[in-house]
Parts: C-alpha cells; sequence; structure tokens
C-alpha cells in the first residue's frame, strides 16, 4: 500500500524517496524540532540544499535551511523567537541560544524579464515545492528532506548525481549563469569542497560567462571568493581560481611562480585550522596572497631608504594596487598591515623589545606568519628557532 502511494507520487512529481541514508544524528535537533512545530501547524517544511548534500557524503552540515509553503508572516506568528530580514526576498531567521536557522518559503523561478540595476534577476515570488526546486542552483542543492515524515524529495536526481560525483546545475548554464553570475564561483566552490569534477560542458560555460561576474556587487563577490578559501578546501579552490584566470582577474599576485610554496603552505595551513574547529582570519590568508609582492617592493625599497619606512611604503604600494583589481576590506587591510609590520620587530631581539612585541594584540598571527615564511627562507632559521622556544617557554609558564 505504502510502496504504491510512493511510486504514485514519483510518477506525479519525478521525486525520488530513499531515506534510509539520512543520519538523524548529524541533523540539529532544534532543525527538527522546527519542522515538528510546521507539521503541527498543518504546514509542510523541509531541510533543503547543503545540510542534507552534506549529510549524503558523510560530512557534518555548517548550518542548515528550512524551506516551507508557510509566509514568513506565518512562520513568525509560530515562532516567539524569529525575525524577518532581506529586502529583495524575505527570509526568516528563527533563533534558539546561539543557533539561528533560516527559513525561507518556497520561491517561483525569477521572472527573466524583469533584471534588476545589479544584474540580478528579479526573485521574489512564492511558489510551490517543485517551482521552489527549480530554482535552485545545483542538483545535488535541491534536496529536500522532513525529518519527521522521513520523507526525501528529489526533484532533480540529485542523490544519484552526488553518488556518481557529478556536478550538474539545474536548468541551462547558460541562462543560470546570466540570471545569477555568482553561481560561476559556487560551481567552483561545491567542486572543491564536494570532490565533484567539472565537466566538459560546465567548464565551457564557466569559460565563456566570466565577464558576467564584473556585473556581481563587489561585496558578494568578495564573500563568495574568501568562501572559496576559508571553507576547509582552500588548496583545492585555488587550482580552479587559477584555472579559470581568476587569480589573473582578481589577485595577479598570486600568479608568481617563486611564492607557490609559501602560499599553498598558507592554504594547507588554514584548511588545517578550519578542518579541526580552530579559529581563522581572513586577513591572516589575505597577507599570505599579497606578502610574495609586499617583499619584492620592500626589499627593492631597501636598498636607499630605511628598512621600516621600505616596508611601510611598499604596504602602501601593494594595498593600493590590489585596490585598483580587487579592493580588500578595510577591516582585513587593517589586519594584514599589522602582520607585514611586525615582520621585522621579530628581529630585534633585546628584552624591551621582545616583551613589547610578544603583547601586542596581533603577536600571535605575526608570529604564525613569520613560521609560515621560515619554511621558505633560510635566513630566518635562527630567528624563527628563538621564538618558537621563547613562545614554548611562555607557554609553559602559563600551564
Ligand atoms: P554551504 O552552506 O556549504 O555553503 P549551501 O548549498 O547550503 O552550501 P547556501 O549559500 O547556504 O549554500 O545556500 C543554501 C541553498 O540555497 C543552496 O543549497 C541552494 O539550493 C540555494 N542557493 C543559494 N544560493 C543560490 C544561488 N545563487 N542560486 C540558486 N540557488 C542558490
Ligand atoms: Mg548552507
Amino acid at each position: 500500500m505504502t510502496s504504491n502511494f510512493l511510486n504514485v507520487i514519483k510518477k506525479k512529481v519525478g521525486a525520488y524517496f530513499n531515506p534510509s541514508r539520512i543520519d538523524h544524528d548529524l541533523i540539529s535537533p532544534f532543525a527538527i524540532e522546527i519542522i515538528e512545530t510546521f507539521i503541527n501547524n498543518k504546514f509542510d517544511a523541509f531541510i533543503v540544499g547543503g545540510a542534507i548534500r552534506d549529510i549524503l557524503i558523510g560530512q557534518k552540515p555548517k548550518d542548515f535551511d528550512i524551506a516551507t509553503n508557510a509566509t514568513p508572516e506565518q512562520v513568525c506568528s509560530i515562532f516567539k523567537k524569529s525575525r524577518i530580514i532581506g529586502r529583495r526576498f524575505q527570509i526568516v531567521h528563527v533563533i534558539r541560544h546561539f543557533e539561528i536557522i533560516e527559513v525561507s518559503t518556497f520561491r517561483s523561478p525569477p521572472q527573466n524579464k524583469i533584471k534588476m540595476k545589479n544584474g540580478v534577476f528579479k526573485d521574489n515570488e512564492f511558489g510551490s515545492i517543485k517551482e521552489d526546486a527549480a530554482r535552485r542552483d545545483f542538483t545535488c542543492n535541491a534536496l529536500y528532506y522532513d525529518p519527521v515524515r522521513k520523507k526525501l524529495i528529489d526533484f532533480y536526481g540529485g542523490i544519484k548525481d552526488i553518488q556518481k560525483k557529478q556536478l550538474n546545475l539545474i536548468g541551462d548554464p547558460k541562462i543560470r549563469f546570466d540570471e545569477d553570475p555568482i553561481r560561476i564561483l559556487r560551481a567552483i566552490r561545491f567542486s572543491a569542497k564536494l570532490g565533484m569534477p567539472l565537466n566538459r560542458s560546465l567548464t565551457d560555460h564557466i569559460n565563456q560567462s566570466l565577464s558576467l561576474l564584473d556585473k556581481v556587487p563587489y561585496s558578494r563577490l568578495f564573500d563568495e571568493i574568501m568562501k572559496l578559501f576559508l571553507t576547509g578546501h582552500g588548496v583545492k579552490s585555488m587550482t580552479l581560481f587559477k584555472k579559470f584566470l581568476l587569480a589573473h582577474k582578481y589577485f595577479p599576485a598570486l600568479l608568481n611562480t617563486d611564492s607557490y610554496e609559501f602560499i599553498n603552505q598558507g592554504l594547507v595551513n588554514t584548511d588545517y585550522r578550519i578542518l579541526n574547529n580552530k579559529s581563522i582570519n581572513p586577513g591572516f590568508l589575505l597577507a599570505v596572497f599579497l606578502w610574495p609582492d609586499v617583499k619584492l617592493v620592500w626589499n627593492k625599497k631597501a636598498k636607499n631608504i630605511h628598512p621600516s619606512t621600505a616596508l611601510n611604503e611598499a604596504i602602501d604600494n601593494i594595498l593600493i594596487k590590489q585596490s585598483r583589481i580587487f579592493p580588500i576590506q578595510k577591516r582585513f587591510a587593517i589586519t594584514m598591515s599589522e602582520i607585514w609590520r611586525l615582520q621585522p620587530r621579530f628581529e630585534n631581539l633585546s628584552a624591551k623589545r621582545v616583551y613589547r612585541l610578544s603583547k601586542h594584540p596581533r603577536f600571535r598571527a605575526a608570529y604564525d606568519f613569520l613560521l609560515l615564511r621560515n619554511l621558505n627562507d633560510k635566513a630566518l632559521k635562527n630567528t624563527a628557532s628563538w621564538w618558537i622556544n621563547f613562545v614554548e617557554a611562555d607557554q609553559n609558564k602559563k600551564n
């Protein structure tokens, strides 16, 4: 009886049901409670997007998104601790303690005719679950799971694609990239994160659509580029970033072949920290990306002027040069400058200087940066060893 019912549904919506592989231990209990509450209030609600994809490949999701047929106002009336956010399309944040779950109402695909100033198509009509699936980016991101009724809906063969490690856009890539060019960077990110190679057709479409990225608002572009490198798969992302000439476009400093090992090690360390739940500072990695250029200009200038003045000038030069290509947000530029400016201070080992440097708020980041430089610069060996001993002794004192 039940399987007959499922077959009818499968035929009707093209959906695929196979809930057995969803590990409930990987689902946030809060997300399950929210879905229970929706169902008790006679609404449908599903965990959707990256969380289900990540669970299916055995990774712990970093956050949970819920999609429902309740309107944002209805969501807010059901959940006391919630607030509507977003202007273009309203979503609701449902909050408990420190956990925020993003709840969005099923949307219909964007109306192609209405393109807004920032190049993105207007996209703010409510729709059915099937329409909602059609507007998502990749097949593996269009999976809907109701953990209460244990119902998994897959309109576009996302499960098969995950099994076969294939990254497929929903619909015509040309139209989907034109609708929202940020999907180009998302394709690269998911390929790196999920180990799903980009097939020939997707690769060609990405190459043909790269110039569309010029229309994406800067802050969205910056955030997405940072996600490429700061979500645990930076090394793999960098290969693709260079392959699609994005390094040429946004960070030409990365193309210097002499700095390959230094930058690669910076990414290896960042990936390691993220996978081990350690904190990361975007400014640190950006400081790594631009350091080879800073060092080059610094060395040149230091032939004629005092080294610390030369370093300050080199930093200003490089940040100005970068700002013409792809500016770095001020708060990160400040961190980067501090890390760079502290580097020569590690060379001065007088007791007073050492004490002052070790109390600097950026000391730890600057010290980690020194150790990274040390891997590629024999001249730093003694300085680095001295500081390693100092930091270890200091640590032992604290323990
Ligand atoms: P992760 O959280 O690991 O970055 P994710 O797939 O959950 O991956 P989010 O940015 O959290 O990515 O978006 C949640 C879901 O919203 C996606 O899985 C996708 O279905 C949809 N989505 C997000 N951005 C877009 C976009 N630009 N175009 C179409 N669908 C999108
Ligand atoms: Mg997500």
